[in-house]
């Protein structure tokens, strides 16, 4: 009997590997790139043409190669990067498998000059099937020029299989990005058919993440950042209200390298979970750092899916640590209250304690006396601003909120003021002056979120609140709401209630102050179709308990509010650690800006 069992010749070899890696243009550029990258480049240009069927171009000004290595880049398993299994537990290059130009090579007409710095000339190779054709000596820059032409051409079922070109370059871009976005210290370009889509100067992280995706993207982003002995968490994460219902703008990265991490993605959707509508992705571009040998990038061909060794702590890290990246976005109308640097608004509340400003008022004030008159004079009037000592806290408290200093132009009186300038529109609005225009608070939902955290709270805390029924209230139910209140009734009466349950009723004897004037039934309700609604959301019961408590106790749009009731939404949802979201995720705050406001005069 013949034996049946035989080896491979290479180039079929290197095209079934090259099944694997190459799948589409997108993976030669991908490879040609990162081995850029790996070559210490500092400047890579791309040059596509036909969503990359015709050409695709990689050119850098890195290492080189020698006339040698030239030619033994493309041998299969032939790499610079690692010498033994014990180097792949410690990889810090893009690439190490050195399988990649040789699958590129076996599929298409490649040609490859390159000079290394210290040479004078340097060295041509073209290799078309995996056979090389010739390979000469040329006058070339340093560096190293990867031109490959027809791909797939022996492969007819992959070239039948591309997309057309624009679908193609999608995808080239989308690779293009996943790299850039992890090298701001080099420049790169790309040209498709001769027009040039990106030229991308060397930047900082957060320049080329603007560069990438328009400037307009930067207002969005909040920064985070988290330093553990295991890993290093940082990058940016987007602003609530600008998730989309698409994916696409979710980005992790690993110790330089794009990665798809399903589980870490989920810990990134739990912070926002409380601000965030359903099925909305948020944006973000996180970057971890971990040591090498506590992860594995050897369990995919295409390298993208990753194993780290504490995934479960790192979940709690990240998931923390965008919360707290989150939390900045309060700060937002800071930026709007910021004359100083100092304005921290959370601190303004009503039991910060803090001394009102003595202001001198002039009831003589004449304001059509000349300036120089009322100077030569004693003053007759003073700033708050300008009285330094006495009002060094309130200046800081208050930068924002009060009369700008704009306003020192204007003679005007200044009476005192211990409040902001609040006003009410239509009965669903308070409104206030602050530095950079007019901020404008929804009152429910400002209300909502301040309830939100104060049953957030109560769960914490020992000494609960609670207040009898009058008249308790017996409301009937089916078996199943039955049921779910009865599942609830833990938490609820963590949040202070005391619900009585029958055979087919419960009767509510006790409930949270909050909710002294809401119609029992009303909760009930609310209670019940909130948790149908989030029976696979991953949000806590008692989380659902609160949000629905607080949009069930929140005041009604339509309700006039008093000045001191105004002052007291103010000051408790700018105690809250999110006065920017209801805890549905809508918006509570918006500022016309002052060009706005000036645009409307002209
Ligand atoms: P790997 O990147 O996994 O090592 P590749 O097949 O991508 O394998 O590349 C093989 C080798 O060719 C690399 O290890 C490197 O030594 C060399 N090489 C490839 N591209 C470049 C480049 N642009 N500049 C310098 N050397 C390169
Ligand atoms: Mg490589």
């Amino acid at each position: 009997m013949i034996d049946k069992i035989k080896l491979l010749p290479d180039a079929v070899a290197n095209q079934i590997a090259a099944g694997e890696v190459i799948q589409r243009p997108a993976s030669v550029i991908k490879e040609l790139v990162e081995n850029a990258v790996d070559a210490g480049s500092d400047t890579i240009t791309v040059n596509i043409v036909d969503g990359g069927r015709t050409l695709i171009q990689v050119i850098d000004n890195g290492c080189g190669m020698s006339e040698t290595d030239a030619r033994m880049s493309f041998e299969r398993h032939a790499t610079s990067k690692i010498r033994n299994a014990n180097d792949l537990f410690c990889i810090r290059t893009m690439g190490f498998r050195g399988e990649a130009l040789a699958s590129i090579a076996s599929i298409a007409d490649v040609k490859l000059k390159t000079r290394r710095p210290e040479d004078e000339l340097g060295t041509e190779v073209n290799i078309k099937g995996s056979k090389v054709e010739y390979q000469e000596a040329v006058s070339c820059p340093s560096g190293t020029n990867f031109a490959i032409r027809s791909l797939f051409y022996n492969v007819p079922a992959r070239r039948k299989f591309l997309k057309n070109d624009s679908t193609e370059f999608r995808h080239i871009i989308s690779e293009f990005q996943r790299i850039v976005l992890c090298h701001p210290d080099i420049e790169f370009a790309l040209h498709h058919n001769n027009s040039e889509i990106y030229n991308l100067p060397k930047a900082n992280l957060k320049q080329r993440i603007s560069h990438v995706f328009g400037k307009a993207i930067v207002p969005k982003l909040a920064s985070i950042k988290t330093n553990t002995s295991i890993v290093t968490i940082g990058g940016y994460i987007g602003k609530p209200e600008n998730a989309r219902k698409k994916s696409g703008e979710q980005y992790f990265f690993i110790n330089n390298r794009y990665m798809r991490h399903p589980y870490f993605h989920k810990a990134v959707m739990n912070a926002y979970e409380q601000i965030l509508p359903q099925g909305m992705l948020p944006t973000y571009f996180i970057y971890f750092e971990a040591d090498p040998d506590t992860i594995d990038i050897n369990i995919h061909p295409t390298k993208t899916e990753i194993k780290f060794e504490n995934e479960h702590a790192i979940f709690q890290m990240l998931q923390s640590s965008v919360k707290e990246g989150l939390g900045k976005f309060n700060l937002v109308p800071s930026i709007d209250f910021e004359t100083s640097g100092v304005v921290d608004i959370p601190v303004l509340s009503k039991h910060s304690g803090f001394n009102p400003p003595q202001v001198t008022i002039n009831h003589n004030f004449n304001p059509f006396e000349s300036q120089e008159q009322s100077t030569s004079s004693k003053p007759k009037y003073s700033y708050p601003t300008r009285e330094k000592k006495e009002t060094e806290n309130w200046e800081q408290l208050y930068a924002g909120f009060d009369l700008s200093t704009e306003q020192k132009e204007t003679p005007v009186t200044v009476s005192e003021r211990k409040t902001n300038n609040l006003f009410q529109l239509k009965g669903k609005y308070i409104l206030t002056p602050v530095k950079s225009g007019l901020m404008m608070i929804d009152q429910k939902r400002a209300h909502e979120r301040i309830l939100y955290e104060s049953f957030i709270h109560s769960l914490s805390s020992k000494d609960l609140v609670t207040q009898k029924s009058m008249f308790p209230q017996k409301i009937d139910l089916s078996h199943d709401d039955l049921l779910i209140v009865e599942q609830l009734n833990n938490d609820l009466v963590a949040l202070g209630f005391k619900i009585k349950l029958d055979k087919e009723s419960v009767t509510i004897e006790a409930y949270p102050p909050e909710l002294e004037n809401i119609n029992p039934q009303e909760i009930i309700d609310g209670l019940l179709q909130n948790c149908r609604d989030c029976d696979n959301s991953n949000t806590s019961p008692f989380e659902n308990i609160a949000i629905t408590m607080a949009k069930a106790g929140a005041i009604k749009y339509g309700q006039v509010l008093s000045q001191d009731e105004m002052q007291e939404v103010f000051d408790k949802l700018f105690a809250t650690p999110m006065p920017n979201y209801s805890p549905t995720g809508r918006i509570v705050i918006s500022i016309i800006s002052n060009d706005e406001i000036l645009e409307r005069f002209k």
